[in-house]
């Protein structure tokens, strides 16, 4: 959305604050947590609401690891890289889990685990090396050389530690938790490092004056500063759910067709199904727009066919599209502005910021605070 020169002229109240973050998705709300565990006293701006970017529209999945299967992700990015975000995400499952304890079941979750199958026998090979490469590693997991769910699929790896969430009320929680005051309705325009101590920060109904401001707004990067163009690529997802079942037909998170299929049972045993988008990249790619298509929401009522043939008749009660925060080289990006020493990011979470998220912006706070290197995820490495 673009901004007009009336709205955005300037007389707007000027507001002093010592952290502002920028975004009230998962990532926002967990940064600001951590900020304020920092001794910062935080307020976050949102265009929208808690949870109502990509945070709230997703299938809630806590996988770890990234998107590419284990030995993919060596040969992409060497050993080292693979398991500092095999460990990143090792700790993001484990900050949400911490988050969900103390918000004392206001959140619900279910340590379900995960099941990564193979769709086809290339898929099989590839989730053979992996199940290889992961044991390599050091990594627990469990192999099947057979389909476990007995739906024609392939072969599995199997992480019993992964878990399912409700992700609006993990988001939710982790913003109660974090003390922060949030202003909802609140677009940020453009920012300015005014003086080498001051970022001023232009929103809808606030000039702010910031110490240290952190932005975390994920797929729509590139409009608030040109230096994630190019770099985070709005990417979108598109999700439906059936209408709640007589019993769970999963009792796992499943994924298959190298992570572009995903399925679950939600909390009320509706079947929830997303995915699809390797069919159809020329309109999901590089799009903003949330609405859902013809195109995408017909492989996923064929998927669901083909895999729970069961469900044939059951009505779809929900189908919806997120925007999701593509880097261009897969790995979320954690620094500071290069022309802005006092605004740092955390973004490009390429479909797993429940994997990723909080250890991404843990690293990207030091970062900002300390000046220390966010390693694997640290954006120095696109310069
Ligand atoms: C269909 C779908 C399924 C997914 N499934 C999974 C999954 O199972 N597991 C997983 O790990 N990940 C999944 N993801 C990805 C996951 O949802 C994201 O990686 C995660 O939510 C990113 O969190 P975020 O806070 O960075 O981004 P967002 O939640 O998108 O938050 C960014 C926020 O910034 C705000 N904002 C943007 N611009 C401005 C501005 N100018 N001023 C003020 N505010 C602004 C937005 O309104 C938004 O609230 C999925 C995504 C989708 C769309």
């Amino acid at each position: 959305m673009t901004v007009s020169f009336w709205q955005a002229e300037g007389t707007q109240p000027v507001r002093e604050v010592d952290f502002l973050v920028v975004g009230a998705g998962l990532v926002g709300c967990a940064t600001a947590y951590l900020a304020q565990q920092a001794g910062h006293t935080v307020v976050i701006t949102e265009r929208a609401d808690i949870a109502q970017g990509a945070s709230g529209r997703n299938a809630g999945f806590m996988i770890t690891g990234l998107d590419a299967y284990y030995h993919r992700a060596v040969d992409k990015y060497g050993a080292a890289v693979a398991r500092e975000m095999w460990d990143i995400s090792t700790q993001t499952i484990t900050f949400w889990r911490e988050r969900i304890r103390q918000a004392g079941g206001a959140v619900r979750q279910v340590d379900c685990g995960s099941l990564l199958l193979a769709e086809s026998p290339a898929e099989a090979r590839e989730i053979e090396t992996a199940a290889r490469a992961l044991e390599a590693a050091g990594i627990a997991m469990h192999y099947h050389s057979r389909d476990p769910l007995g739906r024609g699929f392939y072969n599995a790896i199997e992480n019993p530690g992964d878990g399912a969430v409700q992700p609006v009320e993990l988001a939710q929680a982790v913003f109660q938790q974090s003390g922060a005051e949030l202003i909802a309705g609140n677009e940020l325009y453009h920012l300015e490092q005014t003086t080498p101590e001051i970022v001023t920060v232009f929103t809808r109904r606030y000039i702010f004056k910031a110490h240290y401001v952190m932005l975390c707004t994920n797929a729509w990067s590139a409009l608030v500063d040109p230096f994630f163009e190019g770099k985070v690529i709005p990417t979108r997802g598109q999700v439906l759910v059936t209408e709640p079942l007589p019993a769970p037909i999963l009792t796992t998170c499943g994924y298959s067709d190298y992570g572009y299929m995903y399925y679950r049972s939600t909390f009320d045993n509706r079947l929830l199904l997303g995915g699809g988008r390797n069919r159809h990249f020329e309109t999901e790619n590089g799009t903003t727009d949330d609405r859902i298509t013809g195109g995408v929401q017909r492989t996923l009522d064929d998927y669901l066919l083909a895999r729970f043939p069961e469900l044939r008749g059951v009505a779809i009660a929900r189908r919806w599209a997120g925007i999701m925060g593509f880097s261009v080289d897969g790995l979320p990006l954690a620094g500071v502005l290069p022309d802005k020493p006092r605004v740092g990011f955390a973004v490009g979470f390429t479909g797993h910021g429940l994997s990723l998220g909080a250890g991404t912006a843990e690293r990207a706070l030091h970062r900002l605070l300390h000046g220390t290197s966010a390693g694997a995820v640290d954006a120095r490495r696109l310069l």
